[in-house]
């Protein structure tokens, strides 16, 4: 149990934005967060926001956090139930989702090798159901395990209930800021199928390896190797992975985009709904590579914004509304952030 005041949250979000929070209050059991939200009940400072964080690699700080930031330190990982083709874990919040990945291939658990590299912590992957390369945290959730941050009161939900979507999820629409996320249940397969859906995971894996001999660690070693290619590494440009959701659109708005610019690039969703990628909408209206005082946009992949250094949370925030608007003006479309803003 660790509680700090007026601490500054640079080391706790990967912009590197500096900003300080009232209380920060780290925890290794549920019942040390149990105690404390009893005991905050009673304190002078019972009517201040909560926010949980994780590794804060999904977070824009616009000030200082007038209030409690709760982060997770149980690192656990318990096998619940185990038959000859599937295993289910139970795996504290605060373990290091890329750490979970590596324990994971290196048993032979398979299902979430191609969510190798994703920064960020295991509790975090059930709120925001983070996906890269075909795949999906919720295709291996099963349950998770929360605290209400009101009462203290303990719940477990299944994965029905946690309402995923594309980047999204319960906890970030009805639950928002309502539990801790303690431990997520996973159910992974002990038979290993590649999941190579998309399209450049492919392309590379049909060069280097023949299909029969592949592995999990193999598939782990070359999703690696894709994103250290086109996304920068936080500890040395300040950056939360894609700023913006890729935007689905309606099909006549697709069919007249499609007629100025032949070469746009989409994803059928359905027969009247296409998704395009924001990188290309964004690299259209030259903002690719380009800075605005200490906040830019990365020249590798336009979908991610960077501290250049020194940059504060409105400056990306300005950034991102100047490529909004001008996405509008270009094309007629909203971009949304898959970034939380976090304001108090
Ligand atoms: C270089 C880079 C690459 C990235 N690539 C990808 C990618 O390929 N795919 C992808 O999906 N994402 C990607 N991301 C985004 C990010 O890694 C994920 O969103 C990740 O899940 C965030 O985890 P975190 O622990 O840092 O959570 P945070 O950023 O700290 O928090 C994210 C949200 O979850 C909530 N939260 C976190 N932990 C808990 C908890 N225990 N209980 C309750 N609420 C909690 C927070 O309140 C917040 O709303 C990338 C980010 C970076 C910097």
């Amino acid at each position: 149990m660790n509680t700090k005041y007026n601490y500054s949250l640079v080391k706790h979000n990967t912009f590197g934005i500096d900003v300080a929070a009232d209380i920060f209050f780290e925890y290794s059991s549920v019942e040390e967060l149990t105690d404390f939200i009893a005991e905050m009940k009673h304190s002078p400072e019972k009517n201040k926001p909560m926010l949980h964080i994780g590794e804060g690699s999904n977070l824009l700080f616009l000030n200082d956090f007038k209030g409690v930031i709760l982060h997770s330190q149980i690192k656990n990982i318990q096998r619940i139930s185990e038959r000859k083709n599937v295993i289910v874990l139970r795996v504290g919040s605060g373990l290091k989702w890329d750490d979970f990945v590596a324990y994971c291939t290196l048993n032979g658990f398979c299902g979430i090798e191609n969510l190798s590299g994703i920064p960020g912590e295991v509790g975090a992957s059930a709120v925001q159901n983070i996906g890269a390369y075909g795949v999906e945290a919720s295709d291996t959730i099963l349950r998770v395990e929360l605290v209400d941050l009101q009462t203290g009161k303990k719940r477990l939900i299944s994965k029905k209930d946690c309402q995923y979507g594309y980047r999204d999820s319960i906890f970030k629409n009805e639950f928002k800021g309502r539990y801790a996320v303690t431990y997520v249940h996973y159910k992974l397969s002990k038979k290993f199928t590649p999941n190579l859906s998309y399209k450049a995971l492919k392309s590379m894996v049909d060069v280097k390896y023949e299909r029969r001999q592949l592995s999990p660690t193999d598939i782990r070693k070359e999703v690696i190797h894709l994103r250290d290619q086109k996304l920068p590494d936080p500890n040395i440009l300040g950056n939360a992975g894609s700023f913006f959701m890729n935007p689905v659109v309606e099909k006549q708005l697709f069919d007249q985009i499609q007629k100025d610019y032949a070469q746009v690039p989409f994803y059928e969703i359905d027969e009247e709904h296409v998704k395009i990628p924001a990188a290309w909408l964004i690299e259209q209206c030259g903002w690719k590579g380009k800075n605005v005082g200490p906040a830019g946009v990365y020249d590798k992949q336009p979908l991610v914004l960077v501290n250049c250094g020194g940059a504060v949370g409105q400056d990306i925030a300005k950034l991102a509304e100047s490529i909004c608007q001008s996405v509008h003006a270009k094309f007629g479309i909203d971009l949304h952030p898959e970034v939380n803003f976090i304001a108090s």
